[in-house]
């Protein structure tokens, strides 16, 4: 059984003065659902990483985890700009987002930076939500299945087996746009994304691995959205800015699993 993971990704949004009044907001959300429901869930934010420490101490003996937007290739050096994964598990941060399709497109991130990012978050025990997803033009061209097995593929030079991965679908074309991947494309590839990590690593691993959609998810097509099998969260972006949608998002999601 997956525990259905709620991630959020800030990107480069919110004051270091708003991290505090949003958690409380959130919180008081969460509380409200997690009486209702009674469910098992897991909830993370990532802010930017100026916003991380101070996010750590708002969240602190709370069940909120906190993430990173992205790591550094390396523990510690001549990287400038760069955020270490050795400095990420000191503050507390156990999760990182990698390979998001910003970092793709607009920093031109690879697949070969985003495996040397994702080989040294493993290396220092951090959790990493790794992005997937096709452009328009490729969804198109018919080509989303290829361009979603060469993104995966570096899990084959990762020491992954025996880890705690997450996989985020995120089709390009529905991030930030308000245009959502209908529930049946979500599945489709989601189920593509299990059956490819049960090839490639064991039927347990494919099992465990939770697998999150992204693009355009609010309350409103939260519920639809995760009533798919292979659907197990999701990481949201403008919608997780207000605590209240956020918590709309977790609380409809649930509601398709109870
Ligand atoms: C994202 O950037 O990861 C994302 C899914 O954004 P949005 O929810 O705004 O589409």
């Amino acid at each position: 059984m997956r525990l259905p993971l709620f991630a959020a990704n800030w990107k480069m949004n919110k004051a270091v003065s708003e991290v505090r009044p949003f958690m409380l907001a959130l919180l008081e959300g969460l509380h409200v659902l997690s009486a209702k429901a009674g469910t098992h869930y897991e909830v993370m934010i990532a802010p930017p990483a100026t916003h991380l420490m101070t996010a750590r101490e708002a969240t602190q003996k709370t069940p909120i985890q906190i993430g990173a937007q992205n790591c550094g290739q390396a523990p510690s050096g001549a990287f400038t700009g760069e955020i270490s994964p050795v400095v990420l598990k000191e503050l507390g941060c156990p999760w990182v987002i990698l390979g998001h399709s910003e970092r793709r497109h607009l920093y031109l991130e690879d697949d070969n930076r985003v495996l040397g990012r994702l080989q040294a978050a493993l290396k220092e025990g951090l959790l990493p939500i790794l992005c997937v997803g096709e452009t328009l033009p490729e969804r198109k061209a018919g080509q989303t299945m290829a361009v979603v097995e060469r993104q995966l593929g570096i899990l084959k030079n990762a020491e992954v087996a025996g880890k705690s991965i997450v996989i985020a679908y995120e089709p390009v074309w529905a991030i930030g746009t308000g245009e959502n991947a209908t529930p049946a494309q979500a599945q489709e590839v989601h189920q593509f994304i299990r059956s490819w990590l049960k090839t490639h690593f064991s039927p347990a691993f494919s099992e465990k691995t939770r697998i999150l959609y992204g693009g355009s998810v609010k309350p409103e097509n939260s519920a639809f959205l995760m009533s798919e099998p292979d659907v197990d969260g999701f990481l949201v972006g403008g919608a997780s800015l207000d605590a209240k949608s956020f918590s709309g998002i977790v609380e409809n999601g649930l509601k398709s699993r109870s």
